[in-house]
């Protein structure tokens, strides 16, 4: 789009947008809104190419107030983008001049933790730490947990069904949560807030709006199951010949463990030199010269079950299916462990990055990644491949440099990494979801009949395509 045509979209925008702007504001007063400016100086997010493009963003502070909020947005016909912490990789809460943004921010309640019941039930805005920290002065855990803990929210995570560190263990968002309140694209608000064990009285509608992405509703309040926290944890950096070696420990381990195993992270050699070289501030806790490396970390309450994991572990190695490896002592050398595994940012040294976030089945990942490594290097001097990730539940995450990478040769990286897997049966989005980023894709993982039905879910729920248009799929009314 050309400069002029750029300033004609945002005429056309603020002629659509400024008949609303006046019932926003009866609706969520002056603290609730920000226009122009003040809205374009605010921080685009993680992933965001564009900064911000929208000129109106409301913040209401209550499920009413988003229910009047989205009442008169759908009246009007405007698209709504709901945005919380911005720490999305797909750019699913991008906004366009012509939409409005609903921010969560300002619903950030968490009522006391119900110890019997064993649940939270807090605000979308609720940021994950919050939310962990409530549930820990509370003697529970909330077991989901990610890098971006600090800033993601209850919301954008159902949104998303994120996953994360413990999976392996505990399971993605959809495990955890029991219920929600979501509010639909007219403004109806369903309450669905099921604090319930077992409740199969009819459909249960909470699975339609995790990881839909708010394509088909405002994820405004959650209740969280919470667990038992475990007395303390066993961690572990282990060394390993090949992959195959990897797929047996995996087994091996959560055998020994009876299910208590939490994390099991691989990282691929290269990924490992990165991030234990200067500048990285990690040295290496193994020597560099071994093709993959898995830390591996279990729950345990008692020192006989410490004692499975030491054991286990030394079986592996009297076995050569590990190497070499070293035992986290405390917590302090557990966190240096995690430290080194969630220094992705070294990778930036590089060059501009492209990240992927596929899934697998387990037996086809490591042959996977070496012929995409292989196809990318052929194709592309100079071009890099760093390979790591939840192994444990088959999520492999590429970062890829390619020099000079223009939207041409962007495309043709895409399809070398995706095609491939249509025929494995994998995914194209373990963790992110598909946003707009990943939309061309959606093909290689879900068949023309499941889109169909999801189509129809957003026709039926969302008819004038106002919630989140053009994110996941096209082809609705209302999206571009
Ligand atoms: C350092 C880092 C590490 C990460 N690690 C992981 C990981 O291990 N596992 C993982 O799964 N993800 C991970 N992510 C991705 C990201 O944290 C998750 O996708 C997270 O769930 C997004 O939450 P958010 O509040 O930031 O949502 P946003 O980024 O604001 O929004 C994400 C999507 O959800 C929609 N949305 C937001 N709030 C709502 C709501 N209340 N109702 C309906 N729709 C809504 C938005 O429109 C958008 O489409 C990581 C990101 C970073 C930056």
């Amino acid at each position: 789009m050309t400069t002029s045509g750029n300033t004609q979209q945002r005429a056309d925008a603020g002629a659509a947008l400024t008949p609303l702007i006046e019932a926003l504001r009866e609706i969520v007063g002056p603290a609730g809104l920000l226009l122009e400016d003040d809205v374009r100086a605010r921080p685009a997010g993680v992933a965001s190419r564009q900064g911000i493009q929208a000129r109106v963003l409301v913040r209401p502070a209550s499920t009413a107030e988003v229910s009047a909020v989205l009442a008169v947005c759908h009246a009007a016909g405007v698209p709504v983008i709901p945005q919380g912490g911005l720490t999305g990789l797909v750019h699913g809460a991008d906004a366009q001049a012509h939409e409005v943004i609903l921010s969560l921010e300002r619903m950030q309640r968490i009522e006391p933790v119900d110890t019997t019941q064993r649940v939270l039930i807090a605000e979308a805005g609720v940021i994950l730490a919050q939310a962990q920290d409530a549930a820990a002065a509370a003697g529970l855990l909330l077991p989901v947990d990610l890098g971006a803990r600090g800033s993601a929210t209850l919301g954008g995570m159902v949104a998303t069904n994120a996953g994360g560190n413990r999976v392996i263990r505990y399971g993605m968002m959809r495990e955890n949560l029991r219920g929600l309140e979501v509010v639909l694209a007219d403004g109806t608000v369903l309450d669905s807030m099921n604090e319930l064990v077992k409740n199969n009285s009819g459909y249960d509608l909470k699975h339609l709006f995790i990881g839909s992405e708010g394509t088909l509703g405002i994820v405004t309040r959650v209740v969280l199951r919470l667990s038992e926290p475990p007395a303390g944890r066993r961690m572990a950096l282990v060394a390993m010949p090949d992959f195959a070696a990897v797929c047996t420990l995996l087994r091996q381990l959560d055998h020994a463990m009876d299910g208590r195993l939490s994390a099991f992270e691989v990282m691929w050699q290269d990924f490992y030199h990165v991030v234990t070289t200067p500048p990285a501030l990690a040295r290496p806790p193994l020597p560099q010269d071994h093709p993959f490396y898995v830390l591996v970390e279990a729950s345990v309450d008692d020192d006989s079950q410490g004692d499975r994991f030491d054991d286990a572990l030394g079986a592996a190695l009297e076995a050569g299916v590990v190497v070499d490896a070293t035992l986290a002592k405390n917590e302090r050398e557990c966190a240096a462990l995690w430290g080194l595994r969630d220094d992705v940012a070294q990778l930036r040294r590089f060059g501009p990055l492209v990240a992927y976030d596929i899934s697998l089945r387990l037996a086809d990942s490591g042959h996977y990644v070496e012929t995409v490594r292989a196809e990318i290097a052929q194709r592309w001097s100079g071009a890099r491949l760093w390979a790591f990730g939840h192994l444990g539940d088959g999520n492999v995450h590429l970062a890829v440099h390619v020099p000079d990478l223009d939207p041409q040769r962007r495309v043709e990286l895409d399809t070398l990494v995706y095609s491939p897997l249509q025929a494995l049966h994998g995914s194209v989005s373990a963790e992110h979801g598909i946003g707009i980023e990943k939309k061309p894709w959606l093909g290689v993982s879900r068949t023309p009949a499941e889109v169909n039905v999801m189509r129809l879910l957003k026709q039926a729920l969302d008819p004038k395509g106002v919630l989140n248009p053009g994110r996941v799929f096209d082809g609705v009314a209302g999206t571009p």
